[in-house]
């Protein structure tokens, strides 16, 4: 076996948080790094999901990095290719390109405590890395539902961050299995176009108004040129966003008036009463993540769409059968029943240093870590979008931000005091979580009487943040050492960063 190619950081995922890692990385003068991409471009969910209308319900303005504005979006949420080509040209325009693996899967990551090393086999090289950054992400695993003969549909099917667009549903009778934030906007998309559509809704969504609208030339211009103009889009953007924090954490009352936004655009979509009924969701606003639309209720209403609410008993080769007895035949089934979010499945690939992977410690205790970054047991591996760190009312790329901030400082911090590994002490870890679960008992999470994939199967919300976005930020604004066991560089791992180098030079 060719020994291992030694690299000071590897990064696993190159969408909106691996390639902000390897920017800041850069930036940072941190250079001998590699970016392990499973896919053959960069984009993560964003080159993934390419079914039918999907868009992003956050402002593009704030859900973009910060230090690479864009004025040219042409929507106020934009849609999935303008924000693939987005990320496309971040990455090309920042220089880390040639550091990029793409096509290669990250097989096994083990922590070797003689050497103070990552060893990480890989479906192409072998490497052994200092530190490790998971950027694999929580929607990247799509979940299957476990019904039975699912296997032996004869159609084509297909789950909806996989779509397959060999096929042509024009005419086709389709059924779509969910009623998600992905399935609300395929189901107005591929409505207009499919001959008959049955939806299989298992609990109603609430759905408020999407207030999208095109920026028009002049505007986009005045965005380009006008210095801080976009600045002051994104600030305002991100503090009416920030607003809506007690809703969910503290006070779910405050959301009334989205409750009757989403009522409202019930009563505007349908005008069936029994069909008004069946999607008027049954437990209180915020519990499952708000999804925006103003087509989907219209989808809905339309000759060609049935709302199905009897649950589903079994799939045969021809079509769905539900409770009651009834098949409906259909050609395609498109499967939006969400992904394995709570399971995170690079954690099987990861094996600490008592030699248990992470997925088999988060099996007993579910998933946790430190500032939703670091785990104990797992020396210099820090997560991206780790544990609690999911987001239901602003953007993910404010806490990519916050956390990319903090894992390179915890690099810079262990290459200038000479530590060859930092691991957070479990007491620590168990701390945080604690806290944060305490907070979980008055959000409307927990207490909204509803089940969603917020919670694991211990009844805990190891998804999302109960705070704000700000607070989050200040606590991973710099790299805390002292909650952290440290042990001292071996001499021949004390290599300084480029930066470091020339400070020493000068
Ligand atoms: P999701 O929100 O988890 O929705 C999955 C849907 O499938 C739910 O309606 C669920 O019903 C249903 N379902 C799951 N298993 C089922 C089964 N066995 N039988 C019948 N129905 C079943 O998944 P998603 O729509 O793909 O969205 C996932 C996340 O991706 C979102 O929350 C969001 O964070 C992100 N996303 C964002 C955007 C955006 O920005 N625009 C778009 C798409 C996705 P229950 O509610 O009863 O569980």
């Amino acid at each position: 076996m060719s020994s291992p190619v030694d690299v000071d950081t590897l990064i696993i995922g190159s969408g909106f948080a691996g390639l902000c890692a390897a920017i800041k990385l850069q930036e940072a003068g941190e250079r001998d790094f590699v970016v392990i991409e499973k896919g053959s471009t960069v984009g993560g969910t964003w080159r993934d999901n390419t079914y039918p209308g999907a868009a992003c319900d956050v402002p593009s303005q704030l859900y973009s990095f910060s230090f690479a504005p864009n004025p040219d979006w042409s929507m106020s949420f934009s849609p999935q290719p303008e924000i693939l080509a987005y990320l496309e040209r971040v990455a090309r325009d920042s220089g880390t390109l040639d550091r990029f693996v793409f096509d290669t899967t990250v097989e096994n990551a083990r922590w070797d405590g003689g050497q103070d090393r990552w060893l990480v086999s890989t479906s192409g090289a072998t490497y052994a890395a200092r530190v490790v950054i998971s950027g694999a992400g929580g929607l990247s695993a799509p979940k299957l539902p476990a019904i039975d003969g699912i296997e032996d549909f004869a159609g084509e099917i297909f789950h909806s961050a996989r779509w397959d667009h060999d096929v042509d549903l024009a005419g086709k009778r389709v059924a779509v299995i969910g009623t998600g934030a992905s399935s609300i906007q395929i189901v107005p998309a591929i409505q207009p176009t499919v001959g008959h559509l049955d939806v299989y809704q298992r609990t109603a969504p609430w759905v408020i108004p999407r207030n999208d609208r095109r920026y028009p030339a002049f505007e986009r211009a005045a965005l380009r040129h006008v210095p801080g103009l976009q600045d002051l889009y994104r600030t305002a953007i991100y503090w009416g966003r920030e607003g809506y924090v007690p809703a969910f954490t503290r006070a779910p009352k405050l959301a009334t008036p989205a409750k009757q936004m989403a009522l409202a655009n019930i009563r505007k979509g349908i005008s069936d009463p029994a069909l008004r009924a069946k999607v008027t969701p049954d437990f209180q606003i915020g519990c499952k993540r708000i999804l925006i639309s103003n087509t989907y209720y219209p989808a809905l209403a339309a000759d060609n769409t049935d709302l199905v609410t009897d649950p589903i008993a079994r799939i045969t080769p021809s079509g769905i059968v539900t409770s009651d007895g009834t098949e409906r035949a259909i050609d395609v089934l498109i499967v939006a029943t969400g992904f394995h979010t709570t399971e995170l499945p690079i954690t099987e690939h990861l094996v600490g240093r008592s030699g248990t992977t992470l997925a088999d410690r988060w099996e007993e205790t579910g998933m946790s870590a430190y500032k939703g970054t670091a785990v104990a047991d797992f020396p210099n591996l820090f997560f991206i979008v780790g544990p609690n760190t999911g987001l239901g009312h602003s953007s993910m790329v404010f806490m990519i931000e916050s956390q990319v901030t903090y894992i390179v400082d915890a690099i810079r911090s262990m290459r200038r005091n000479g530590y060859s590994s930092v691991e957070v002490r479990e007491d620590v870890e168990r701390a945080w979580s604690a806290s944060l679960q305490q907070r979980m008992k008055r959000t409307v999470w927990s207490t909204g009487g509803c089940a969603s994939w917020y919670l694991d199967k211990h009844g805990n919300n190891t998804t999302l943040w109960p705070r704000s976005t700000f607070s989050f930020r200040g606590a991973l604004a710099r790299f805390d050492a002292g909650s952290y066991r440290v042990a001292a560089t071996t001499p021949s791992h004390a290599t300084p960063s480029s930066t470091d180098r020339e400070e020493s030079l000068a």
